[in-house]
């Protein structure tokens, strides 16, 4: 008998995107920053308590912005992981700035704060930690940091919507962060993001580089007489149709966030017994973070358990992937930035984690957990 097949991803809808995206069909009004763009905004800020919330086509758009509001120049160096998606990176290099990467933690395989410090120079200008599958990294530690070195913090928190580090929104801690609303995350639009601000004097110059270097905003709110050219910018806001599909996210966070716990515990807890036998590594969650179940992956013991058992399991109709390349072993990696210290467990762990199917709606845990069991 064929068994069904196991997506790795399925988007979720709510059933409500068309709905709203009739509305805003209806309104007639489908440029950026209408009705339903200002409700995410609303939404955002509220949910987070950043300052202020702006929508952005994706998160690469949202750090890309970033880069600018910082005035990242050639020859600045931002200090990252190197175990993250390239759009962490190409932001600053975009800029002309160089990217440190240093080694993650082997428990959260997030940035190791404790390797920070020895990779700042003269020219360091940020660091840009990562919350990896939405658990937070060791934010007080990164921050006390950044302020005695004088240093910004943009936090990628493109997996990380609804989670937070001791109560704290991602997003919300550094001076900058970033979310995703790609389909592969956990609260969709397509493509999709936001830029959120921690600290006020950069909200009136991040309208402006979003609306393509002009004072767009200030002129329809009654601010200034004239709408012009004021600064650089592009244009980095999404249509109404994607906003409205958005807003229906929006409205099922919670539920949607839950339903996705509560997958991610059934892998953890049947995934108990091959821990406790050395077969695999669970992810591990520090105390002070909620998570949001962004992701759930096992460590096996080597890059040749991991190639079996992905095959094995796509012969059963269980599709589970593997990332990242480590960026500091990519061509543009290897081009654009540089290594400070050892990337011994970027590399150890990058060849031995497997991501395993985890969308709402699935119902198929035991399949993937049974056929695991069996391999390993
Ligand atoms: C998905 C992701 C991005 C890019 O998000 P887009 O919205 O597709 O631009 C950036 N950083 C990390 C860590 C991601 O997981």
């Amino acid at each position: 008998m064929k068994s069904e097949n196991i997506p790795f991803n399925f988007p979720y809808m709510t059933g409500k995107e068309l709905y709203y995206i009739a509305e805003a069909h209806f309104n007639g009004r489908l440029a950026g920053d209408g009705p339903f763009t200002k409700r995410c905004h609303s939404w955002l800020e509220e949910r987070t308590a950043c300052i202020k919330a702006l929508l952005t086509h994706s998160c690469t758009a949202a750090l890309e912005i970033s880069a600018l509001l910082l005035d990242i120049e050639a020859g600045d160096e931002v200090i990252m992981p190197s175990y993250t998606f390239v759009s962490t990176a190409n932001a600053f290099a975009l800029r002309g700035a160089v990217p440190v990467f240093v080694d993650i933690r082997p428990d959260t395989l997030n940035i190791d704060e404790t390797k920070i410090e020895a990779a700042i120079t003269s020219r360091t200008k940020a660091i840009v930690p990562v919350h990896y599958a939405g658990v937070a990294c060791e934010m007080d530690t990164i921050m006390d940091i950044a302020k005695r070195h004088d240093l910004w913090v943009v936090e990628d928190a493109a997996q990380g919507v609804m989670s937070t580090y001791k109560g704290q929104a991602l997003g919300s801690i550094g001076h900058l962060g970033a979310y995703s609303f790609h389909e592969t995350k956990n609260i969709i639009s397509g493509e999709g993001g936001a830029l959120l601000i921690n600290d006020s004097p950069f909200v009136e110059r991040a309208e402006i580089i979003r609306e393509k270097g002009t004072n767009r905003g200030q002129f329809f709110r009654g601010q200034v007489d004239k709408y012009t050219w004021v600064d650089i910018g592009s244009s980095y806001l999404p249509s109404e149709i994607i906003a409205a599909f958005l807003w229906a996210q929006m409205e099922e966070a919670q539920l949607i966030t839950n339903r996705r716990l509560a997958i991610w515990q059934s892998y953890h807890d049947a995934l108990h017994g091959l821990e406790a036998a050395g077969k695999l590594r669970r992810p591990i969650i520090p105390a002070e973070c909620q998570h949001n179940a962004h992701m759930y992956y096992v460590l096996l013991d080597s890059f040749a358990t991991r190639t079996r058992v992905i095959q094995a399991l796509n012969q059963q109709c269980i599709n589970s992937v593997f990332h990242y390349v480590p960026l500091h072993l990519s061509p543009a990696g290897k081009q654009y930035a540089r290594v400070h210290g050892e990337l011994t467990h970027t590399e150890d762990l990058a060849d031995r984690l497997l991501r395993l199917p985890l969308w709402v709606g699935m119902n198929s845990v035991d399949r993937v957990v049974n056929a695991l069991t069996q391999l390993l």
